[in-house]
Formats: structure tokens, C-alpha cells, sequence
């Protein structure tokens, strides 16, 4: 595992107020994040939706700092809406905005399903891991109003892998409208970025038939490298972009995968 040092108060992340959106279990991205924008001295609001939403209470006391924990669900127009005021109880705006939620039905439109994935869950699919940047910037944006940055996570879509099916769609997705957010905020100085993981053996990625063939390839071919356990080298490439560190870049994908998608063979 890589190690992360505190810093809280003094860090990379000092004084900013970030949400992350999507953290269920310790092994969430979006777990290490919130972790890791502590360390660096950010107030962190971290948020999951329906039965989790207990779990994600539990596991947001081994934080460094336990967060309020918010309920949202990216598809309840209910909760898009009232979610500037429920920040507001605790934060008075928002700087950061992390978008780590995706979900496509495993058994329908994941591992070797791709010809037979029916339209109503891939329009799930596609609704909840990409049209959902889209109505998380919507609904967060009255909050940041001094710009700010928002990042989501993809699993690279420029090319077709084995298992990932219809979320390889989504997440091409996910992609393009993390472009089109890009120009639609960012004359009020908001970047909206991705950060393209390699796999990582989440809650998600365990539910995807034949995923780990694809961890036990990148392992060897990448060549710093990966290790499928640890989101740290990830969450730290989101806190740099959540930081002051790339105020020039926006509408990007930041690949943190080891080097694997620059690799032909
Ligand atoms: P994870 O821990 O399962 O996180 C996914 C989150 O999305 C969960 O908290 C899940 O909540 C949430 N979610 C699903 N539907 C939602 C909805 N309608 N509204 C709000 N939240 C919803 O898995 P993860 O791997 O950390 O995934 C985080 C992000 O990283 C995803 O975008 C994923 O595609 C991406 N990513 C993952 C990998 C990988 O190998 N793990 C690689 C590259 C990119 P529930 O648990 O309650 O369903």
C-alpha cells in the first residue's frame, strides 16, 4: 500500500470544502479520497444513497475525521434538488466535487453479456456512471461559487475490454459528458476532469464476471507495476486535481494505471 502523510490544516487541499459522492466501504475510491483530502487538510462531506447509506455512516468513523454523511441518490430528482441545502447545514459552498459512482447491472450487461444487454438497463447504466456528472455539477453548482473542480472516475473507454461490456459504453459516456460539463462551466472557473484507474478490487469491480482475468494482466504488463488493493496512487491524483496544483486544465483524463494504457503489448 502506499503510504499518505498528514498533514491536516496545512495540506495540498487546506481550506477546501470538497463532497464525495459514492463511498460505501473502505475499498471505495471514494473512500480513499475522502481519507486523503483529510490528510490534506480539506472539510470532507461524503454521501451514498439507499440500504448503504447505514454501512457508509459505519465506515465514515475510521476516517480521520468522521464526515457528515449526506443521502444521494444521483437518479432522485428530489435529492439532486434539495442537495445545496443539505450541504449547507454543513458547509457554507463547495470547492470540490468528486463524482466516484457507477453501476450497470452484472447480470444483464457485464462479462461476455455485451449482445444481449437489454436497452432498460444499459439506459440505467448510462444514467447513473455518465448522465449523473452531469446532474452532480447541476446541482452542486449554485454551492461553488468561486469555481472550483469536479472529477469523476472512468475505467479507460478508448478501446473494448473483456468483461466491462456495457459499462465500457457508459463510461465512453461518462467521458464525453465530463467534455461537455467542461465547457458549459468553466467560465465560472469550474475543471471538470477524470482520472482513468486501472482495477482496483472494489465492491463494484468484484461484481463484474471476469474482471480479474483484466487485474491479473495489468499487473504484468504495466510497466510501474499495479497493485490491485491499493486506491491510494488514484486518490491522490484526484486531490491534485481537486487542488490549486492545475488551474489551466480541465476537460481532461488523467490516467493512473501504471503506464498500461500507453503499452501496445
Ligand atoms: P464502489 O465502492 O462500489 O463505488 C461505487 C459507488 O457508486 C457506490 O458507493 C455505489 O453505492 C454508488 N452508486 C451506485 N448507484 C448510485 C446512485 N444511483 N446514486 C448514488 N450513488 C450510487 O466501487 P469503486 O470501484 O470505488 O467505484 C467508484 C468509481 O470508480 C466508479 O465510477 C467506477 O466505475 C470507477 N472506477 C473503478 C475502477 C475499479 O477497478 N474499481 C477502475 C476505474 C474506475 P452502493 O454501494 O450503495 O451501490
Amino acid at each position: 500500500m502506499t503510504e499518505t502523510t498528514s498533514t491536516t490544516g496545512t495540506g495540498l487541499l487546506a481550506g477546501k470544502r470538497i463532497l464525495v459522492a459514492g463511498v460505501t466501504h473502505p475499498s471505495s475510491i471514494g473512500y480513499a479520497v475522502a481519507e486523503f483530502a483529510q490528510q490534506q487538510g480539506a472539510t470532507v462531506i461524503i454521501s451514498n444513497f439507499g440500504r448503504a447509506l447505514r454501512i457508509t455512516e459505519r465506515i465514515a468513523k475510521r476516517l480521520p475525521e468522521t464526515p457528515p454523511v449526506i443521502e444521494l441518490d444521483v437518479t432522485d430528482p428530489d435529492h439532486l434538488e434539495t442537495l445545496p441545502d443539505k450541504l449547507a447545514e454543513h458547509v457554507d459552498g463547495l470547492d470540490g466535487v468528486v463524482h466516484s459512482i457507477a453501476f450497470g447491472n452484472p447480470e444483464t450487461l457485464l462479462g461476455g453479456k455485451f449482445m444481449d444487454g437489454p436497452w432498460e438497463d444499459v439506459a440505467q447504466a448510462v444514467q447513473v456512471s455518465a448522465y449523473s456528472l452531469k446532474a452532480l455539477a447541476a446541482a452542486c453548482r449554485p454551492a461553488m461559487t468561486d469555481g472550483g473542480s469536479i472529477v469523476g472516475l472512468t475505467f479507460d473507454a478508448s478501446q473494448a475490454w473483456p468483461a466491462y461490456d456495457w459499462m465500457g459504453v457508459a463510461k465512453a459516456a461518462l467521458e464525453s459528458t465530463s467534455r461537455y460539463v467542461a465547457r458549459d462551466l468553466g467560465a465560472e472557473g469550474i475543471r471538470v476532469n477524470l482520472v482513468a484507474a486501472g482495477p482496483l478490487r472494489t465492491i463494484a469491480a468484484k461484481a463484474i464476471p471476469g474482471f480479474t482475468d483484466l487485474e491479473e494482466m495489468w499487473a504484468t504488463r504495466a510497466p510501474l507495476g499495479w497493485d490491485n488493493d491499493d486506491a491510494v496512487p488514484t486518490a491522490r491524483a484526484v486531490g491534485a486535481l481537486l487542488s490549486d496544483l492545475f488551474p489551466a486544465t480541465t476537460g481532461e483524463i488523467v490516467h493512473v494505471d501504471g503506464g498500461f494504457h500507453a503499452m501496445g503489448a
